[in-house]
């Protein structure tokens, strides 16, 4: 205000101290959206610890899941020693966003990794223990950038958790025979069930049906 009162007779500084201004707010703008933005990574970061993977002495010790033939068939119920295995041992045998999302509930960025060919029937396996954890049959488009499906290929092979911290609660999906993170699941999906499964491309691997 005193700029303008001292500059008033001079339009060209009146004008230069309008775009001084707008500048200082266009910086102020962009520096509260930075700090939303670090505010919401925070949130993102507090809600994935919530939702880390079971450590060894957590859960159970044996787990009961059903399997899949290369053909799709579902072959049966078995009960088995539920995979635990270190954290280095996993960073080991994974690719690096594998690990971080598989094992430490990372997000992949949408749009990045989802290139598998949709018209293509196959199962999605775990990609840290093979486990069948979804069929091609229940994928659907979601527009998030995400692999998204309707239902697991069976409910004994996932895991959902309520995954939440103060101002976001989401359940998050993981698989029962290693505890690898996988995504969450939403109430939004299509028919039949009206679930979205939203899942992390990295945290699985497409095997054609044969
Ligand atoms: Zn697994």
């Amino acid at each position: 205000m005193l700029l303008d009162q001292q500059d008033s007779d001079s339009p060209r500084t009146v004008a230069l101290g309008k775009v001084q201004r707008l500048g200082r707010r266009a910086f102020i703008v962009s520096a509260a959206g930075a700090v939303s933005a670090i505010a919401f990574w925070g949130l993102r970061r507090s809600t994935i610890a919530a939702a880390r993977p079971l450590a060894a002495n957590e859960g159970p010790a044996t787990v009961t899941v059903v399997e899949f033939s290369p053909t799709g068939e579902k072959t049966g119920t078995v009960t088995v020693p539920r995979i635990i295995r270190t954290d280095a041992d996993w960073k080991k045998s994974l690719p690096a966003a594998s690990f971080w999302v598989t094992r430490h509930a990372d997000t992949e960025r949408p749009f990045t990794n989802d290139q598998w060919d949709a018209r293509e029937r196959g199962i999605f396996r775990c990609i840290c223990c093979n486990l069948a954890l979804f069929n091609s049959d229940a994928r659907f488009e979601s527009g998030t950038g995400w692999p998204s499906f309707w239902q697991p290929i069976a409910q004994e092979n996932v895991v959902d958790t309520v995954d939440g911290s103060l101002m976001v609660v989401r359940t998050a999906v993981s698989c029962r025979l290693c505890d690898a993170h996988l995504g969450h699941v939403f109430n939004d999906g299509p028919a039949p069930t009206g679930l979205r499964y939203c899942i992390n491309s990295v945290a699985m691997r497409f095997v054609k049906l044969g």
